[in-house]
């Protein structure tokens, strides 16, 4: 087994070749996985040899970025690719995000995209997997990047909400429309008991999730029932964009992000470090528990996290700063 950075992780396996995610366009490409919905990581996805959850199939029709048919892979199904066998397991990042374990010539690898390994009121965490060779994304991987306690922050968002409503303000949420979205119709379902009102773009991916069997209750904002909850002022709205939502009332508008932990988000009246990621926490616990011999960070911060895994005994390299061919060999006793 052999691995290639070309934007992204190809996976070189005897004669079969395996592009994940944001991998380079070459000819030679056996399957292109993709890992989820998002559409930093589903590119080039309507080529003809594209593998995906049957989830992340379904939201990508939903968002309209896939426009043909895509072989779909279950969790826990393997898949033979020539001489690799491929199996998907739940990565606890979004909707049918997975991540894949590749076996070849007696060797496994684990390529994990986006993932949560933490559970979320719409997500399961992560299962860790024991492999040989690991390749991680490090997108949260400096040690200063540590999330607030999960319920922590339901809590301050729950309380915030009330507040808005206690003001006659109605609270409004720009949040990602995969994800981060559902989590907080659900949010409000399960803590708050009030309406939700969405956007037309949010409800077609509720309606997915609603498909694989989550609950979730909300009023579309342009129908009938929506337009009197919303006149009301009585309720929650959650969009992907910040627009106006067209009522004679004053409006509150937050955001829900990992990155509040970094940065200001100036023109919010309010932001939580509310992430659908692994914090650096999460990721150290997730290589920890798979005990690769070796492991490939990339993206984000991938040089930090390729150290401060190496101070905790893991052989471990930043995939970007090798080069495009990374044999898979390590020294026995390094890991
Ligand atoms: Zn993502």
């Amino acid at each position: 087994m052999r691995v290639y950075h070309e934007g992204g992780a190809l996976v070189a396996c005897k004669d079969a070749m395996l592009a994940f995610d944001k991998a380079g366009d070459r000819l030679d490409v056996s399957l292109r996985c993709i890992t989820h919905a998002h559409a930093d990581h589903a590119v080039m996805i309507n080529e003809s040899n594209i593998l995906m959850s049957p989830e992340t199939y379904e939201l990508l029709r939903a968002v309209g970025y896939l426009r043909r048919s895509a072989r779909t892979l279950e969790f826990g199904k393997t898949l033979d690719v020539k001489s690799a066998r491929l199996t998907a397991v739940n990565a606890g990042h979004i909707l049918g995000s997975c991540q894949y374990v590749v076996e070849c010539d007696g060797s496994t690898l684990l390529f994990s995209g986006d993932i949560n390994v933490y559970n979320t009121l719409v997500t399961k965490a992560a299962k860790p997997v024991n492999v040989d060779f690991m390749i991680l994304e490090a997108t949260y991987g400096d040690p200063s990047l540590v999330f607030p306690d999960r319920e922590a922050i339901y809590s301050k968002i729950v309380k915030w909400i009330c507040e808005c409503l206690k003001d006659g303000n109605i609270p409004a949420f720009k949040a990602y429309l995969v994800g981060k979205s559902q989590e907080l119709i659900k949010l409000v379902n399960e803590y708050l008991g009030i309406p939700v009102v969405v956007n037309d773009a949010v409800a077609r991916v509720c309606e997915v999730y609603k498909k694989f069997g989550l609950e979730l209750s909300y009023f579309h904002k342009s129908t009938t029932a929506g337009k009197e909850v919303l006149r009301t002022g009585e309720c929650v709205y959650v969009s992907n964009h910040r627009s106006d939502i067209l009522v004679d009332r004053k409006v509150k508008w937050a955001t829900a992000t990992g990155w509040a932990l970094r940065y200001r988000f100036e023109f919010y009246d309010a932001t939580f470090p509310l992430s659908s990621h692994a914090d650096f926490k999460g990721l150290i616990s997730h290589v920890e528990a798979c005990a690769p011999k070796r492991v490939y960070t990339t993206h984000g911060y991938s040089k930090r996290l390729a150290k401060e895994l190496e101070r905790r005994g893991f052989a471990a390299m930043a995939l970007e700063s090798v080069g495009t061919f990374v044999p898979l060999a390590y020294e026995e006793g390094r890991a």
